[in-house]
């Protein structure tokens, strides 16, 4: 859509623009591959020299319709889906990062992201720095080497709801000459919209609150076009040389602010797939066309719920970062101001032994190894999601062992709170 509308009608509209005849709604383009007339046609989609679909591992028009509501959602000049989360994360560092370079990370991250930085990127050559994201500037800044390429941080870290100051990590890469790449999953654009606070690239797991359903896994890359690689080329030569497997083209040169998605697409998605299916983006559209409308109602819900926790005699502890008192709450006041997620963790006196037993006295909440969905659900991250990290590790993720993970759903407050009254009973 040409017309600059706000965050409401681009999460219902956003993306796709039917023409006359066209279908009012998204279309599931269920094709694997696109027909041409003439052979040189197709050449020159292969060589880069027009843009169109030719096989969906690379682009699918569903999928691109979807990518486009979701940059609009950022502020963002491109984005592409991914078949995950993960996918999202690991082609974001891997568009810019070879063997024997280096990145930086916020030590609260997502396990499976700190899994994927601390041992898989390593089996590739590149090494990973941890950093607290609470030190100072100088502090972190001394993590940073001449073959560092990026800095990694998550706006609302899962499942320490830890928020990060974003300005302060956009500083720090900036000053290093490297973009800052943010994983904007938990707040999503309807809260926190990271470019507006300096951050480079944002990913996501669609599969959390963009879903909100808990139907179809994915991720996205949005890029907001800001960071000037060529003024860096010697140290990202992958976008600012030529490349040998597109006979010499350089990505800045050819696709300008479109050369961080466009090398994404063309190189990674090429070699070495994770497309998200096409039935899957349609699924994340229907999601999106409510985003704007579950997202208060999943912080006024768990605001509620991290209230009534926090004045009940047997918690030891509550984390939300929209809580008075919360170590997060001023920089939340900042980056969140309209509200921060659903998610909220907390420990009971009693400790790890006693947070189990509440878990399987639940009714309404459910365990699943899920968060961000409509429904309320459960997890104990250092017997679940996080069961790979040592107790040292755990402590620097901001995982205690008897932190329960709550994700506040959508339904009736009064219902979830009621049902966690009579297990704590
Ligand atoms: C779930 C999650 C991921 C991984 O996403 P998948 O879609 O499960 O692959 C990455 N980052 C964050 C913050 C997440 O919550």
């Amino acid at each position: 859509m040409s017309k600059k509308f706000t965050t409401g009608t681009l999460c219902v509209q956003g993306g796709w623009d039917p023409k006359k005849g066209e279908p009012r709604v998204l279309p599931i383009y269920q094709s694997t591959t696109f027909k041409y007339e003439t052979s040189e046609q197709m050449a020159k989609l292969f060589d880069l020299e027009e843009a169109g679909y030719f096989y969906t591992r690379l682009q699918n028009p569903t999928n691109d319709a979807v990518a486009a509501k979701i940059a609009a959602l950022e502020g963002g000049v491109a984005a592409m889906l991914t078949s995950s989360g993960q996918a999202a994360n690991f082609f974001a560092v891997f568009n810019i990062c070879n063997a024997g370079d280096h990145i930086v990370s916020a030590t609260g991250i997502y396990g499976g992201t700190y899994n994927l930085f601390a041992v898989t990127l390593k089996k590739l050559g590149i090494e990973c720095t941890f950093v607290d994201q609470d030190a100072s500037e100088e502090e972190i800044a001394q993590a940073f080497r001449p073959n560092t390429k990026l800095l990694f941080g998550e706006t609302i870290s899962n499942p320490g709801v830890m928020v990060l100051d974003i300005e302060k990590f956009a500083r720090i890469a900036h000053s290093q000459g490297v973009p800052l790449i943010i994983d904007n999953t938990f707040p999503t654009p309807i809260n926190c919209r990271p470019f507006e606070w300096g951050a480079d690239i944002v990913t996501h797991s669609t599969t959390k609150y963009m879903d909100g359903h808990a139907t179809a896994v994915g991720g996205c890359i949005v890029d907001s076009g800001n960071f000037d690689w060529d003024a860096y080329a010697n140290k990202f030569p992958g976008l600012c040389e030529p490349d040998a497997s597109y006979h010499g083209l350089t990505f800045t040169k050819t696709f300008g602010k479109g050369a961080f998605i466009t090398k994404a697409t063309t190189t990674l998605m090429r070699d070495l797939g994770s497309i998200q299916s096409p039935q899957n983006a349609f699924l994340l559209n229907i999601g999106l066309e409510s985003l704007h409308l579950r997202m208060p109602r999943h912080c006024s819900n768990a605001l509620a719920v991290a209230q009534y926790l926090s004045n009940h005699p047997k918690v030891a502890w509550v984390k939300y970062p929209e809580l008075e008192g919360d170590k997060y709450n001023e920089l939340a006041k900042k980056y969140l101001p309209n509200g921060s997620c659903g998610v909220l963790s907390f420990g009971l006196k009693g400790g790890r032994e006693e947070s189990i037993r509440f878990m399987d006295s639940l009714k309404l909440a459910a365990i699943v190894t899920h968060v961000a969905d409509s429904r309320t659900s459960v997890l104990h991250p250092a017997s679940h999601t996080h069961r790979q990290l040592s107790d040292s590790q755990l402590q620097e993720a901001g995982i205690a062992p008897d932190l329960i993970r709550f994700s506040v759903g959508v339904e009736d407050p009064k219902d979830i709170i009621e049902d966690i009254e009579q297990a704590l009973r």
